[in-house]
């Protein structure tokens, strides 16, 4: 499985944390086990896929995020308008809402305050709301090299560029970013 290096630690805070135990009981009363993965790991799961997000919109490309999110939303991202290029995220304060109901995946959606910072030093907030999904999920992924020719392939890149080779594969991962919706 092809997943990139952890964004150095961005901070991140929670501003509600009192309010894990009840989201998790409701998703053991809904699934019928505990969440498979406990807060401290969501949320630096979270912190690196904002991280990430706008490195991936500083560098263009949003295939770079293959693994840790889902499909669907990297299509979207494909298909937007670059929203903050030039943009580096530097911390982050996310407000646990809840596991909402009649998914296909258990969730946790949350909302996230993201400090960024420019090229010129000038600072910015985002407001975005993340759904993590949460269990044994599928994902595409694509291959460092192709398996054919052996060429180096860009990160996240599904298709060989020299001898047009599929190189995607299927990968399963216990965490993804399943929706994110940008406000500001
Ligand atoms: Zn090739």
């Amino acid at each position: 499985m092809s997943s990139a290096p952890l964004a150095a630690g961005m901070p991140i805070a929670v501003e509600n944390p009192e309010d894990w135990p009840r989201i998790a009981s409701v998703i053991e009363r809904r699934t019928g086990t505990p969440p498979v993965v406990e807060l401290p790991v969501l949320v630096r799961f979270l912190g690196d896929c904002i991280a990430r997000l706008f490195e991936a919109e500083k560098e263009h490309n949003p295939e770079m995020l293959r693994g840790s999110f889902s499909d669907e939303v990297i299509g979207k991202l494909l298909h937007l308008s670059l929203h903050v290029p030039g943009w580096t995220a530097v911390a982050a304060d996310v407000l646990l809402i809840g596991a909402p109901e009649g998914l296909e995946h258990v969730v946790l959606r949350t909302r996230a305050r993201v400090q960024a910072r420019g090229e010129d030093g000038q600072t910015s907030v985002h407001e975005q709301f993340w759904d993590l999904a949460m269990g044994d999920l599928t994902t595409t992924v694509g291959a460092t090299s192709c398996p054919n020719c052996g060429a180096p392939l860009p990160k996240g890149a599904l298709a060989c560029a020299y001898c047009h080779t599929d190189t995607r594969s299927t990968a399963h991962v216990p965490l993804q970013v399943v929706r994110l919706e940008r406000l500001s």
